[in-house]
């Protein structure tokens, strides 16, 4: 096995696109050391892209947020203009394991990672984040969700790493919030999850928004009529109930120990309203 640490993100594309064997990238490795550490892989070359130039770096810039993909949850937490612009990405991203794990773990990890419960998931689709891949094409630019294709499945070719996660600048009166269920009170899988971004108009009724859920399906569900039942309205409980209603039917939730079907589509109703709540409030302190 080869461990390299590349300095730029074109030598680590070159290297995964030029290796014989299988590949992987390291960003924080709490997802791909427990894999390797159980034997579900071996990689034959490991791609440290901690060392790259910019890749441990959040910037702000004219257009909104750049997120490195080697910026550790820990440090994403503690950026405050970030958590005031994005709080629902923000927490999301702070819900991911322990305080040990936060340290090492990164957003495109848990991207790349491919998990339907992946925590920050559904805040970023929710929030309408890009990624920005390098690869031997070049670079290229798509849609957070269009990333995850299925289970411990993306859509990146041989040789493509996600070098940032770009966010748009928050626009006045809009705000985002993230919950999952989980039966403990923290390190623990998302049994279902739903991330709300919404902007308001001048009266205060929703102009626009965007309803995301998690561990509901394969992949994170970026549901479309449960947007449509928010838009128009100032969030009183018909408008609620239409939003839980959108969102259970939009669930194709597996049933397993953690979770029966019946109580994920009920979850994932009760989930976003409480989320739309919270979004709603923080638009309206902005
Ligand atoms: C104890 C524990 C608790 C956890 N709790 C949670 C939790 O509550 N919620 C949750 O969602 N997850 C949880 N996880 C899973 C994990 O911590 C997250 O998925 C984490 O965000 C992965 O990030 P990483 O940087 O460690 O990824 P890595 O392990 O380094 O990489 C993960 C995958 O993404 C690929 N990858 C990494 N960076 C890139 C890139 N830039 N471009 C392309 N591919 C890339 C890797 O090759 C690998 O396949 C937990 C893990 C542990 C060990």
């Amino acid at each position: 096995m080869r461990y390299i640490r590349p300095q730029s993100i074109e030598d680590a594309a070159g290297l995964l696109a030029h290796s014989a064997g299988t590949a992987a990238i390291l960003a924080g490795g709490s997802d791909l050391l427990v894999r390797m550490k159980g034997g579900f892989i071996e990689p034959d070359l490991i791609v440290d892209i901690k060392a790259i130039d910019g890749l441990g770096e959040i910037k702000e810039t004219a257009e909104g947020f750049s997120i490195g993909a080697a910026v550790s949850c820990a440090v994403l937490g503690e950026n405050t203009t970030l958590k005031r612009a994005w709080p629902g990405v923000v927490e999301a991203a702070r819900l991911i394991g322990s305080k040990q794990v936060q340290g090492r773990c990164t957003i495109v990890g848990n991207l790349c990672n491919a998990s339907p419960a992946a925590d920050s998931v559904p805040a970023l689709v929710a929030a309408g984040a890009r990624a920005s891949i390098v690869g031997p094409a070049g670079r290229r630019t798509i849609a957070v969700e269009a990333v995850p294709t299925g289970p411990g499945k993306t859509s990146l070719a041989k040789g493509e790493i996600i070098e940032v996660l770009l966010l748009d600048k928050r626009t006045p009166n809009s705000g985002d919030a993230y919950l999952r269920f989980i039966p403990r009170t923290e390190m623990d899988i998302a049994v279902v999850s739903a991330g709300v971004n919404l902007a308001l108009d001048e009266q205060g009724a929703v102009r626009s928004a965007r309803v995301a859920l998690g561990a509901a399906a394969p992949t994170v569900l970026l549901v479309e009529e449960a947007a449509e039942a928010l838009i128009g309205s100032v969030l009183d409980e018909a408008t609620l109930e239409r939003l839980a209603q959108a969102c259970s039917a939009a669930c194709r939730p597996i049933d397993d120990k953690r979770g029966t079907i019946e109580f994920r589509r009920k979850v994932a109703g009760v989930l976003a309203k409480r989320a739309a709540i919270t979004a709603y409030k923080r638009a309206g302190e902005k």
